[in-house]
């Protein structure tokens, strides 16, 4: 069966792992693509929300010098290529034997934390009882929830 009327995949992620939302993307895509409108349109005040999300802390205050518009540059890649990673992610645990291991989720976790929190290790040392608390499936339930919420 095909993935939509039109398309076979999507146009940006090339995978059929989510539905068809508009114009030959993806209900993920279709989010990163209105996101980086979002940036692309959003004046300095509004900018700010996107800077705690996608800059480092420690990069913060050198990225702050740059321009305006390299700003936006800067994140709008950093959506997009954050975006594909994970998607790609996604698809590799959901379709492969993958071993979701702690190295793995703390990847994640820790992008989700410097998302929130902006900080880039809060779950570096809590770590360990994702091995000892959940089996194999679980952490794989886990990093793919997890992964799904990531990717936009
Ligand atoms: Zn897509």
């Amino acid at each position: 069966m095909k993935w939509s009327r039109n398309y076979e995949s999507c146009l940006k992620c090339k995978t059929t792992l989510f539905h068809h939302k508009g114009h030959g993307l993806c209900t993920k895509c279709y989010d990163v693509v209105k996101k980086i409108h979002e940036v692309e349109n959003s004046n300095d005040a509004e900018l700010e929300k996107f800077r705690i999300k996608y800059i480092p802390a420690s990069k913060i205050n050198i990225f702050k010098s740059e321009n305006i518009q390299s700003q936006k540059e800067i994140i709008k890649k950093e959506i997009e290529n954050k975006s594909l990673k994970y998607i790609k992610q996604y698809g590799e645990i959901e379709s492969e034997n993958i071993r979701v291991d702690i190295v793995k989720l703390e990847t994640i976790l820790n992008e989700i934390s410097r998302r929130i929190g902006n900080n880039d290790n809060l779950y570096t040392n809590h770590l360990m009882s994702f091995n000892s608390h959940f089996n194999e499936k679980q952490r794989k339930i886990i990093a793919l929830k997890l992964l799904y919420m990531l990717v936009k």
